[in-house]
């Protein structure tokens, strides 16, 4: 692998106490092509823009998937990978979905680990602190032919975060439109399942919720995901997840979880929900918590959700499941507790 390395670390140009997620970035990133069937002239290089043809199918036809996960810090400034493997598997799920080559294990690994050694003082010590990676594979080549390209891209770039602070979040369960379809590329995480939600969002947040509920495509009738995130709902003391399917994308931190809750000896049920289950619990004072899941939030409780013009709020519970839940994953994920499943990775 060739190695650029920067001159002068950006670091003390940066307000670590205020990083907008996702807007700063680090010293180094890493590029990778694929050619003539071949992933070649794998780079670390100082962070900085690329130079690409207007007529990338990119553009045109949206091959493009990507991945999150996230870096760690103990007390000793050991840095922690939390289930990378997960990572890499599912970005080969999401490559095969679109028609994109197979990005080996042994780059996405080793790409990693330079990265991470070489930008390790990006990542500060202390809860809530990490450092955001993100990977992502897409077609550069230059033609507008609407067939599967063969030459791409792939990159890592990584982002320090502190503490994801989305505010008070009310969820609307949605009724018209769909996220994902039964046969499409729900499951991945495929740049355009981001695009197609940015309008009706925009519609629901005119009404005064932050993100959606999508619900199943063919009646509206089943909870699927938050779209970036996965859900989760207790009633009583039971925790309830829908199971993952070809319209819901499977989470690295919602199966986390749902071993931790399983070891805690938290009751829950991965089934299908449906929503005027959800409805009905509320309704008789059984629903006592909403949750999301996923790497760049780790737990985002939900203080209320909307449903068919009516609008409902959540109870404050103490001892709640996602304050629980979110501390044995940290702990483990920063080295603090033991690690019985075996997740972390030191990078
Ligand atoms: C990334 C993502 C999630 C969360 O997955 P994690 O692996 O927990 O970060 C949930 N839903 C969608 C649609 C996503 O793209």
């Amino acid at each position: 692998m060739k190695i650029e390395k920067v001159k002068k670390s950006n670091i003390p140009n940066i307000d670590f106490d205020n990083l907008n997620f996702g807007s700063v970035f680090t010293d180094h990133m890493f590029t990778c092509s694929f050619k003539k069937g071949k992933w070649v002239n794998p780079e670390i290089k100082p962070y900085q823009p690329i130079l690409i043809s207007p007529s990338a199918r990119v553009f045109h036809y949206g091959q493009a998937c990507f991945e999150g996960m996230k870096a760690f810090k103990d007390q000793n400034d050991k840095v922690w990978l939390f289930r990378p493997k997960e990572n890499h598997d599912r970005i080969i799920k999401s490559s095969k979905r679109l028609a994109m080559p197979e990005i080996p294990e042994e780059i996405f690994m080793e790409a990693l680990n330079v990265l991470l050694n070489l930008d390790k003082d990006w990542i500060k010590t202390g809860m809530g602190n990490s450092l955001y990676i993100r990977p992502f594979i897409f077609a550069d080549q230059a033609s507008l032919n609407a067939t599967e390209a063969n030459e791409y891209k792939f990159m890592i770039i990584c982002a320090p975060a502190d503490t994801y602070y989305s505010g008070e979040v009310r969820v609307k369960i949605e009724k018209s439109f769909s996220r994902a379809s039964k046969g499409g590329v729900g499951y991945a995480k495929a740049a355009g399942n981001y695009a197609a939600q940015f309008y009706p969002t925009i519609l629901a947040r005119d009404e005064g919720f932050q993100q959606i509920i999508w619900t199943d495509s063919a009646n509206h009738q089943y909870i699927e995901e938050a779209g970036t995130m996965n859900l989760f709902f207790r009633i009583g003391d039971t925790l309830l997840t829908a199971p993952i399917s070809d319209s819901i994308l499977d989470g690295i931190t919602r199966k986390s979880l749902i071993e931790i809750a399983k070891k805690e000896g938290i009751k829950i049920e991965i089934r299908p929900i449906k929503v005027t289950e959800i409805i009905e619990a509320q309704k008789c004072g059984n629903l006592k918590e909403i949750f999301g899941s996923g790497t760049a939030v780790v737990v985002m409780p939900i203080i209320g959700f909307g449903y068919e013009n009516m609008k409902y709020d959540l109870p404050k519970v103490e001892n709640s499941f996602s304050t629980i839940l979110k501390k044995k994953l940290n702990d483990i994920q920063y080295n603090i507790s033991d690690d019985p499943f075996g997740w972390r990775v030191e990078a």
